[in-house]
């Protein structure tokens, strides 16, 4: 049996998401089926649909910022009961087997097709995308732009009701992405963070490491985001204020980059103190080279971190709650979705745009 869904996707590179039918397996004995009430506007949704990685498949239904209801599940679930509020995020499988996987880092999965996307999944190299080859063994993934998602139940996330449910949605991609960095580098009470682009994931980052004790200094392109950075209890600086940089030299524990275009690493490695660390997260695009003088004197860090395991997802998600912390979303309905990735782009959107998935039914 079949589950008739809706959702929205591109069809390709220049194309506009659009309606599109489509239909789910019913429930494996260890799947739970969801009915999709929010779902986040990623960064890397527009990456994705644009191709800027060149492993889309298209059609291409983004989502991975998933909140839901469980409306059916299968004979062997144990964690989630029918009416649960849930959450799905970036993966919803991989190996189980290797290196990565048993040691919980699900999302630096070591097997042979590494870990299953939430869409555009399988996560194809893009020799794959284009032959058509399917390595996992599951057609390509379709995401939570849509009104139903089935996955498997120790992927999917439990929501807490201490947060609100539709700015629960980008805590399970933005949330966790900066989440898990942070920990991994030991930011602390008294750790001083830098955030380079205040967006979906800035946002998330400040009201984080905030959360954690951190003294956190925001670096935005905009000067109209600085009241914001100071709503939250950071500093702010508008970037090309060199003095506020100076001021600035061997101040930090901790930077991490959200900004989704190649940027100047360089202006960033002064200000980190003995043992710091610059970790990117944005982007997925080549950084231009730095001075590795400014890296050795001082032995820093520069390093990437990708999105966050399932543990940590359920963490961060606890975390929130605990400390009353959610992302600043605005609330879409599903076919004002292509105006929204055109704010995104544009920078212009405080800070993540949620979609109302009851729009889906209009
Ligand atoms: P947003 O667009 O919401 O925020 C990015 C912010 O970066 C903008 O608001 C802007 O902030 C700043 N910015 C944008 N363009 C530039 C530019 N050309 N130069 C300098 N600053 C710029 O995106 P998200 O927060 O959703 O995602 C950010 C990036 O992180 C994306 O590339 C996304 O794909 C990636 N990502 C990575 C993950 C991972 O696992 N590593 C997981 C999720 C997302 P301001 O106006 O303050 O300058
Ligand atoms: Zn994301």
């Amino acid at each position: 049996m079949t589950i008739k869904a809706i959702g929205y996707a591109a069809s390709g590179k220049h194309a506009k998401l659009k309606p599109m039918q489509l239909e789910r397996q019913d429930p494996l004995p260890n799947e739970v089926q969801i009915a999709v009430l929010y779902c986040g506007v990623c960064h890397s949704d527009i990456h994705q649909c644009e191709n800027d990685w060149g492993n889309t498949v298209y059609p291409c239904m983004p989502g991975h910022e998933v909140v839901g209801r469980v409306v059916n599940k299968g004979s062997l679930v144990t964690k989630h009961a029918i009416g649960d509020l849930v959450g799905v995020g970036c993966m919803i499988d991989s190996c189980h087997e290797c290196a990565r996987c048993l040691a919980g880092d699900e999302q630096y999965c070591e097997g042979p097709n590494s870990w299953l996307a939430t869409y555009n999944g399988p996560m194809k190299p893009a020799k794959q995308a284009k032959t058509g080859e399917n390595m996992y063994g599951r057609d390509n993934t379709f995401g939570g732009y849509s009104d139903q998602i089935v996955v498997r139940e120790d992927f999917v996330l439990k929501i807490s009701a201490a947060l609100p449910i539709e700015a629960a949605a980008p805590i399970l991609c933005a949330g966790v992405t900066t989440y898990s960095p942070m920990k991994h580098w030991g930011v602390k009470a008294g750790s001083k963070v830098g955030v380079v682009g205040f967006g979906g994931l800035g946002d998330m980052a400040v009201k984080i490491a905030r959360a954690m004790g951190a003294q956190v200094t925001v670096f935005t392109r905009d000067k109209d985001k600085v009241a914001e950075a100071h709503r939250l209890g950071a500093k702010s600086v508008v970037e090309g204020d060199t003095k506020a940089y100076e001021a600035l030299e061997g101040h930090f524990d901790f930077i991490i980059s959200t900004v989704p275009e190649e940027h100047e690493v360089d202006p960033f490695i002064p200000l980190l103190r003995h043992d710091g660390a610059f970790v990117a997260v944005g982007a997925l695009a080549p950084m231009p080279r730095w001075n590795h003088m400014n890296v050795i004197m001082g032995r820093k860090t520069i390093a990437g971190s990708l999105i966050g395991s399932i543990a940590e997802t359920q963490e961060v998600l606890d975390f929130c709650a605990e400390h009353r912390i959610a992302p600043d979303i605005q609330l879409i309905p599903i076919q004002e979705i292509n105006e929204a990735y055109k704010y995104v782009k544009s920078g212009d959107v405080r800070f993540r745009y949620v979609i109302d998935a009851a729009s889906l039914a209009e």
